[in-house]
């Protein structure tokens, strides 16, 4: 017997069995049937609780392949200082955020750059004693290589006009040699080492307020990047067992393994897809190349301003590494940018594959951003099996850089037309907090090729769009086959589980530009309703 109807929509199901209807029932956590208003409304019990919506466009609830959430979750604890245009406005951040903590608390702040105020001048330490006079504070400026510090801060950190400048760090100091309370380059890290390590408490209220922010975006999933092998690997994943545990997570989350430890993850036996429907072992992530901003990506030919990049691990490795985790049923998940770097990585995979007997891993291996591809290169990555996990809004912010360092083969950079053509699984993502977790505005992103401000007109290399199905089939289908969950996860059918979410505009109809603004009403996660906004 259904607990919740919802009817009265447009629901996109993303089912090519049914792909609209107007109602849908929800039984416990599972999609308990799909129709007409008709049909679905005659299911109704006494118990049962039924949401008009007023013709509202319906989609399954979306996943972000390509995200880290540790990360953002502290991240956003932060204050964020990136659209401050003056000083007083700084302050005025500051203050609030001394308002609403505890005392003594650190107030921690980053994305503040004198360069956008009206006086563009470094500031000091009395600037934030005025309005933090008992709470340290430290504020990252956007380059994160100069913080500005108050005087608590530096006092707990014990800098004082005695405090020698450390190796490749300066202590800015005035006339009568005190600090002025900015930090430049390695003497960040004595104020840094002065603010006290998050607790599990403080983690699981992050990671508690980062999931509703998600919800209200839009998002139940997330295939999550971060368990590198460093410090962050273990507080990033025991937060999400700790939330299981006590029934708080409410993201389906796919989280990947460091691929330098193969070794210990194959003698424990872990393998892809271990967990249940909340949490789940995903892949083991590894790295073939750099970036684009570096000029470290992996090139088939040289940038205009710089080298050809390089593979940040020896292919013999890579190939190593890969065809020990399939044969131990773990996906490889791989980071490849470069035309070269995904090259190599293709044939490493043609000369595995074949080779291999036994059951592979429950989730198809893929490849993370294939960002800048050879198109010779892309037809194998279907013919292969591989899945592809790149990130449409990477494309608007990077378009400037590749039509100047890649000229003429900037065409070949984030070509996800092509991509979907090759028959690949085509997942998308944000690479959140890198870019915005909007989904939104990944979808924009991708449909458009314009920025937010709409250039350039036509969309960059506009052959290479998305159509609004496509980008949401990457949010839904496209990341249950990446995690390959389709069985329970990607479109609303019938014994699925329950993730649904219902829009205040129908992306399909509306013009593109005004994806961007889309504002999700109702998030149901797992049978249950997260969010909801007054409107519905
Ligand atoms: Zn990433």
């Amino acid at each position: 017997m259904p607990d919740l109807i919802l009817f009265n929509g447009q629901i996109s199901t993303q089912d090519p069995a049914l792909p609209q209807a107007t109602a849908l029932a929800i039984q416990h956590n599972r999609i308990w049937a799909v129709g007409t208003d008709a049909d679905i409304l005659a299911l109704a019990r006494p118990h049962t609780q039924t949401i008009r919506l007023n013709g509202r466009r319906v989609l399954p609830g979306l996943t972000d392949a390509h995200f880290h959430f540790y990360d953002w979750a502290m991240l956003r604890q932060q204050v964020i200082l990136t659209e401050t245009t003056s000083l007083a406005k700084v302050q005025q951040k500051v203050e609030q955020a001394v308002a609403e903590a505890k005392p003594g608390q650190w107030i921690l702040g980053q994305g503040w750059n004198q360069d956008r105020w009206a006086v563009p001048q470094l500031p000091n330490r009395s600037n934030l004693d005025t309005v933090a006079p008992d709470n340290p504070v430290l504020l990252y400026r956007t380059d994160l290589h100069l913080v500005w510090a108050n005087s608590k801060a530096l006092e707990l950190a014990g800098i004082t006009a005695a405090t020698p400048d450390p190796e490749m760090g300066i202590i800015e100091r005035d006339e009568q040699g005190h600090p002025t309370g900015i930090l430049r380059e390695l003497a960040i890290n004595l104020a840094r080492q002065a603010v006290p390590e998050p607790t599990p408490v403080d983690i699981d209220q992050a990671v508690t307020e980062a999931i509703a922010a998600a919800h209200q975006l839009g998002l139940t999933g997330i295939h999550d990047m971060r368990i590198m092998g460093g410090e962050d690997g273990l507080p990033a994943f025991t937060v999400w067992q700790r939330l299981r545990a006590a029934n708080r997570l409410k993201l389906r989350m796919w989280m990947m393994l460091p691929g330098e430890k193969l070794d210990e993850i194959l003698a424990l036996g872990l393998r892809t897809g271990l967990g249940d429907e909340y949490l789940r072992i995903g892949g083991i992530k590894l790295f073939a190349d750099g970036a684009l901003g570096p000029r470290t990506a992996w090139m088939l030919e040289p940038f205009a301003d710089a080298g050809t990049g390089l593979p940040l691990m020896p292919m013999g490795r890579i190939a190593d590494i890969v065809t020990r985790a399939h044969q131990g049923g773990l996906s490889a998940v791989i980071h490849a940018i470069g035309d070269r770097a995904i090259r190599e990585l293709l044939d490493v995979f043609a000369e595995m594959l074949p080779q291999q007997t036994g059951s592979p891993p429950l989730a198809p291996h893929r490849i993370e951003h294939v960002q800048h591809s050879h198109p010779d290169d892309l037809k194998r990555l279907g013919d292969l099996g591989l899945a592809a996990s790149v990130q449409p809004i990477h494309a608007t912010d990077d378009m400037a850089v590749i039509d100047r360092v890649c000229g003429e083969r900037g065409q070949w950079a984030y070509a996800f037309r092509d991509v979907l053509n090759a028959g690949a699984p085509l997942a998308l993502g944000s690479d959140c907090p890198v870019a915005s977790p909007n989904p939104f505005w990944g979808i924009h992103a991708a449909v458009t090729r314009q920025r937010p401000d709409g250039t350039p007109a036509g969309g960059w290399h506009p052959a290479q769009r998305l159509s609004v199905a496509e980008a949401v089939w990457g949010y839904t289908v496209g990341a249950a086959q990446a995690s390959g969950q389709t069985a329970s996860q990607g479109s609303l059918t019938p014994g699925k589980l329950a993730d649904v979410i219902v829009l205040d505009r129908d992306i399909f109809a509306i013009p593109a530009a005004d994806i961007r603004d889309t504002r999700v009403q109702l998030t149901i996660f797992d049978g249950e309703i997260v969010y909801r906004t007054t409107g519905l």
